[in-house]
């Protein structure tokens, strides 16, 4: 029927089935029917990898930057000549349609570029000394071999966000890519591995997440850890990393504040933010959620925006003229008609959607919640879905005190013409990432990351690299 393959486990330079050789099956979501399956990795394919790891931690280490560059690159345009074969399979087994899964390769393309040219620029200091015999001097060095998790939304970008980090710092990875979404990160990883890439250096497993994570986060061969996915699962996996004394970058959870003082152009803002929300389906950590605009301003934002949703195109994402798919997996199905019902029943006005559509496939509504009150589930609880909270305030001081109150510190958006009132928004909203009067966010050259519950650590710019250094001082006499 298509081009889907089922996908193996990527161990010490080998593409194999599990030693037990259980599979998972992959779903389509625009159908849920089963399109393939991927290996299943118990302790034995583990080990493996770890064994994999560190040899291929020591080659790696000791590549020049500029020959580990060059070797990234060539992934780089690889990964650009595969973009339309590897977007059908991204979309098939993720649903987002197949111009934000081709968009999603060759973005991936760019963030290896780039950290590919930061590679070389590991430069330590020479600090000036007391003694004129003494030199002191700092070296950056890689942390070791790495586990890095990663979540079905972004198959290929988390992924790449984390790995091009590391391999440009040195590091070799083991990669626990998501079991829903298994073959476009194999894509990403075969890129790679087509490359040149020495064997162990990159290593791909699939399985029991819990199980993997509960094994190799402990082990003493990796020295570092990266997570993107739940507020509550980064907690407990930042636990057991600080339990084994292990560094952890944590991309977790958000709850995006979106601030619209009313001397903006509402048009304009409501036709970037439509198309914002409703991207991948909302299923994005900085997905824009909680609206907050000012009250003069308020009615004519929500009509607009409730018009722009109802024109979104929902279907099947291979289709043409489709500008959202299904969710990618049933879960959020019914947490998202829970989180909305609730908020219904606090008093909450629902402009558009609020349900699954058909029962074929896990497509849902574009929906459009108005003038919810706070102690509603959906206020404080991450929707990850194409759900919009649209909420009224007078003050500034009230917007940024609402755009603060949850723990969350991820992404936050930002509309004003007036340079004062976004000098404050830039100064008082507490979140990683901030974005004001554009959509400015997860450029490779950008930090990503949150603050507060959202987690900590950075997965772009090039303080991303810093996270697989050590920074380690030599000082001499003589
Ligand atoms: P979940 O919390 O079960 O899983 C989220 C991700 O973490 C998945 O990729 C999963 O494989 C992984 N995971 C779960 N437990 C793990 C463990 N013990 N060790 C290692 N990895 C583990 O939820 P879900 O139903 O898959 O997704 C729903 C929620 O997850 C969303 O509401 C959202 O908050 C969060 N999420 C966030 C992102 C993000 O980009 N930050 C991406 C996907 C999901």
């Amino acid at each position: 029927m298509t081009n889907y393959s089922d996908t193996q486990l990527f161990i010490d330079g080998a593409w194999r089935p599990a030693t037990g050789g259980r599979t998972i099956p992959v779903l389509n979501p625009a159908t849920g029917q089963s399109i393939g399956a991927v290996a299943w990795a118990d302790k034995s394919d583990l080990d493996a990898a770890l064994a994999a790891a560190a040899k291929g931690f020591e080659v790696w280490r000791k590549m020049s930057a500029y020959d580990r560059a060059k070797l990234m690159r060539r992934a780089a345009d690889n990964l650009r000549a595969r973009a339309e074969e590897i977007a059908v399979m991204m979309t098939l087994e993720q649903g987002k349609p197949l111009a934000q899964s081709r968009m999603e390769t060759l973005a991936a393309a760019d963030i290896i570029d780039w950290f590919a040219g930061e590679a070389p620029r590991a430069y330590g200091q020479v600090i000036p000394s007391r003694a004129p015999d003494v030199v002191q001097m700092t070296l950056k060095l890689p942390v070791g071999p790495v586990a890095a998790f990663t979540p079905w939304n972004f198959p290929i970008n988390q992924v790449v966000r984390k790995m091009s980090a590391a391999l440009a710092a040195g590091c070799s990875i083991i990669v626990k890519a998501p079991e829903e979404t298994p073959a476009s990160p194999a894509a990403l990883i075969k890129a790679f591995a087509d490359a040149g890439i020495p064997a162990g250096v990159v290593n791909l497993v699939y399985g029991v997440p819990a199980e993997i994570s509960e094994y190799l986060i402990p082990h003493p061969v990796i020295r570092k850890i990266s997570f993107t996915g739940s507020t509550p699962v980064g907690k407990q996996l930042a636990a057991l990393a600080g339990l084994h004394m292990k560094r952890a970058t944590m991309e977790l959870g958000g709850h995006a504040p979106v601030i619209v003082a009313e001397d903006v152009d509402v048009e304009s803002v409501v036709g970037m933010m439509v198309a914002n929300k409703f991207r991948n389906a909302g299923q994005v950590c900085v997905s824009p959620t909680r609206f907050l605009v000012q009250e003069r301003i308020a009615d004519e934002f929500t009509d607009r925006f409730t018009a722009g949703t109802k024109a979104i195109r929902v279907g099947d994402g291979l289709k043409a003229d489709v500008d959202m798919g299904p969710l990618a997996n049933d879960r959020r199905i019914p947490a998202l008609e829970a989180l909305i019902g609730d908020a219904v029943d606090h008093g909450a006005r629902l402009t558009t959607g609020g349900r699954r559509i058909g029962n074929e496939g896990w497509f849902f509504e574009p929906t459009v919640l108005a003038d919810v009150p706070v102690k509603a589930r959906i206020m404080n609880e991450e929707p990850f879905g194409p759900v919009a909270v649209i909420n009224r305030f007078g003050t500034l001081d009230e917007a940024i005190a609402e755009a603060n109150r949850l723990p969350f510190g991820l992404a936050a958006f930002a509309f004003t013409r007036n340079s004062a009132t976004a000098t404050r928004f830039g100064n008082e909203i507490e979140a990683g990432m901030t974005t004001i009067n554009h959509l400015g966010l997860a450029l490779p050259e950008v930090p990503f990351g949150g603050i507060k519950d959202s987690g900590h650590g950075t997965e772009g710019g090039s303080e991303a690299l810093d996270a697989y250094f050590d920074t380690r001082l030599v000082t001499r006499k003589g």
